[in-house]
């Protein structure tokens, strides 16, 4: 009650539900439907005594129609409904607990799974997580579908110790399943009556795009994160190229990516411009030096306009100079490698002794990073009423029950 008071008093948080606690989200996640593939799914109805094409059926309904029980999969007799229930299944998909809106439109929620703990998703309208402010200036407003970007997380914390990010704090709880990934994107989309397709209506769908870049390292949940990516995009029907997975740079995970025939678009949160700063902010960079990254990242085949993006969060003093700047476009060009650059101005919180740079700084850098013809982009931060910076509300949360 505290942390409501304290919030709404600031003016500019409002929590405006509850959903049920999570005893009433159905059985565990062994007989949860959700998240199962369509040959799990075609399994199951041959071992109930159906044709195999009821699987598809289920899969339809899970990921493209979105039906939030089984009452409400109508495509499947009545007799067969029953026979799920009884063998034990539900959807059981996650479920949005709380929900905190910004003045900026982003809202942020707090998805809760079958064990009650929680993750963060975020909603940003308009705004693009992979497209960036200024690269696609169009306004929505005239066109007759909704843009926005999903910002969705793959662990319970995370083991990466960035010094700058709020989810290292928390150490790993655990891996998410991949339907507690593509849960938390039907959860947003099913908020906000989204229409991906044709499948829930004719005409212009709504343009969704997705970022992998809430809370966890999805590479360090690398199986479950690419189930949940194809279970995105053959079922619920995003394409792949509306798709961004972030990684901190987990050399393997990269090598494995590298060999996929269908994937996401790919970011690496760089954050340095050499392995002496970036040792400092991300001890990781012990394990795998930026030359083994380069090395990796050298052997993901783009597509012809693909790009890599880097993430360099922006921290006042430490990687946020001039010479930090032409040091990072030696990099980039030296690598070879076809990148662009997001800037992302680092998020202020508690225990986290780093500070903002200056606006005068961020448009600095950006400036040399387009002077050497490296396309940058700034990240204005979302939300920011809301404690957006990845794992920040939790954590805010958490600390205030
Ligand atoms: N673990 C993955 C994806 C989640 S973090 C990764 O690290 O890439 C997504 C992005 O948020 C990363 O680029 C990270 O550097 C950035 N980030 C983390 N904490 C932040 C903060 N306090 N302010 C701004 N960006 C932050
Ligand atoms: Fe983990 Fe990403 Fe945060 Fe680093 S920035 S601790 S990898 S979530």
């Amino acid at each position: 009650m505290m942390f409501l008071m304290r919030l709404t008093a600031a003016g500019n948080l409002v929590q405006f539900d509850l959903a049920e606690p999570a005893q009433q989200l159905g059985v565990g996640p062994s007989r949860a439907l959700f998240g199962m593939s369509l040959d799990e799914l075609n399994t199951i109805a041959l071992d109930l005594g159906e044709p195999a094409y009821r699987g598809q059926q289920i899969f339809d309904a899970l990921y493209r129609q979105r039906a939030d029980s089984l009452d409400a999969i109508t495509t499947l007799p009545l007799s067969f409904r029953a026979a799920l229930e009884a063998a034990g299944y539900s959807i059981a998909a996650p479920r949005i607990a709380q929900s905190f809106q910004s003045k900026d439109g982003t809202e942020r929620y707090l998805v809760e799974l079958a064990d009650g703990r929680t993750v963060e998703t975020v909603w940003m309208p308009e705004g693009d997580g992979t497209e960036e402010w200024g690269e696609d200036e169009e306004q929505s407003a005239s066109k007759p579908y909704r843009r926005a970007t999903i910002c969705v997380s793959s662990q319970v914390g995370c083991a990466v110790r960035c010094q700058f990010c709020f989810t290292a704090r928390m150490g790993l709880e655990r891996h998410l399943t991949a339907g507690e990934i593509a849960g938390q994107v039907t959860a947003v989309l099913n908020r906000h009556d989204v229409e991906i397709g044709s499948a829930r209506g004719q005409g212009n769908p709504d343009r969704i795009n997705l970022v992998f870049m809430g809370m966890g390292e999805p590479f360090h949940n690398y199986d479950n994160f690419m189930d949940a990516f194809r279970l995105l995009v053959d079922g619920v029907g995003i394409p792949a190229s509306r798709m961004t997975v972030s990684t901190s740079g987990i050399v393997p995970g990269i090598e494995a990516f590298a060999r996929e025939p269908l994937r996401p678009r790919l970011a690496i949160s760089l954050n340095a411009p050499n392995d002496d700063i970036r040792e400092r902010i991300m001890p990781i960079t012990r394990k795998w030096p930026i030359a083994e990254l380069v090395k990796a990242l050298k052997a993901v085949s783009l597509s012809p306009r693909e790009r890599l993006t880097f993430e360099y969060v922006l921290l006042a003093k430490v990687n946020d100079q001039m010479q930090h700047a032409e040091e990072l476009v030696s990099l980039i060009k030296g690598s070879g490698l076809r990148a662009k650059v997001n800037l992302i101005v680092w998020n202020p919180g508690p225990e986290l002794d780093f500070a903002m740079p200056s606006p005068d700084t961020v448009a600095a850098f950006q400036a040399a990073l387009r002077a050497a013809e490296i396309p940058a982009y700034i990240r204005r931060p979302r939300g920011l009423d809301i404690f957006a910076a990845c794992g920040q509300l939790k954590r805010t949360v958490e600390s205030s029950d």
